[in-house]
């Protein structure tokens, strides 16, 4: 389905971006994985195994020399930038009052700016091509808002707002760009949640169960292939938002 179609996934080492990697892979896309602080070899084993094609880059997508180098290495490697998974995420919560301000910086350096970096770069790319797609993870929290996750909820807002402009600016060239708002899913992210907070999240999910990072990897595929959706905010979180 998307053979000879360049993928970049950031942060693609563990939970949702790995899964994406996966499932890309599956469908014969060139996967570029993105990976940070842990090199994922395990995942370079499980890509051998089936003979997929990828290459891997480590980079900080909130360092802007990093996200052009994750870029360039994608265009060289790989000869286009198609597709463009922008994933990588971290939280660092707190109650407002006790957040110290490089906690907020933190997480707005990665989730928004980091996201705003890897868009600039691949986006030169696909404006010499005339076309490329773009899928950014919001969360639910940049929807609703989220009580102790103040920095992680405004960089996700901005994700939204980021993903609309970038949607709007970029249209006229064949540049998709859309977000995904997932709400609870089973990763190394959401496992430090204590049982009660797990139970009480339960409860707020009409579809009484935690997604999956497969129920995201197949939003995304959905959103590469469909070619007249764009400025979306796609929520897969089993009914949370509504
Ligand atoms: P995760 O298991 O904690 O994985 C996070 C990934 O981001 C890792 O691969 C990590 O790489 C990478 N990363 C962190 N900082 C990075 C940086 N500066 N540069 C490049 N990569 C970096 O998280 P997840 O649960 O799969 O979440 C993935 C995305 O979905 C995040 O944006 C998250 O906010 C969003 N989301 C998750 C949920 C959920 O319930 N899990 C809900 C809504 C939204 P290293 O391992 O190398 O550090």
């Amino acid at each position: 389905m998307f053979e000879g179609k360049t993928v970049i996934i950031t942060g693609a080492s563990r939970g949702i971006g790995r899964a994406v990697a996966l499932n890309f892979a599956q469908l014969k896309a060139n996967v570029v994985i993105n990976y940070n602080s842990n090199e994922p070899v395990n995942l370079y084993g499980e890509f051998d195994r089936y003979n997929y094609s990828y290459t891997s880059v480590k980079a900080d997508i909130s360092i802007a020399g990093d996200a052009e180098r994750l870029v360039s290495h994608a265009k060289q490697h790989f000869g286009s930038v198609d597709i463009l998974i922008n994933n990588a995420g971290i939280t660092k919560d707190s109650l407002i009052m006790r957040m110290p301000e490089k906690d907020f910086c933190d997480v707005i350096n990665i989730n928004l700016k980091g996201t705003f970096n890897t868009i600039k770069y691949a986006s030169s790319i696909m404006l010499k091509q005339r076309s490329g797609v773009i899928i950014n993870i919001s969360s639910v929290s940049g929807l609703t808002g989220n009580a102790g996750q103040a920095n992680y909820a405004a960089s996700k807002a901005g994700v939204i707002g980021l993903t609309k402009s970038v949607a709007r600016e970029l249209a006229s060239r064949n540049i998709r760009c859309n977000a995904i708002a997932p709400g609870f899913i089973d990763t190394s992210m959401t496992s430090p949640l204590s049982s009660n907070i797990k139970d009480s999240l339960l409860k707020s999910i009409p579809l009484n169960r935690f997604g999956t990072v497969d129920d995201v990897a197949n939003a995304c595929i959905f959103l590469a292939q469909n070619n007249y959706i764009t400025g979306q905010v796609i929520s897969i979180d089993g009914g949370m938002y509504m």
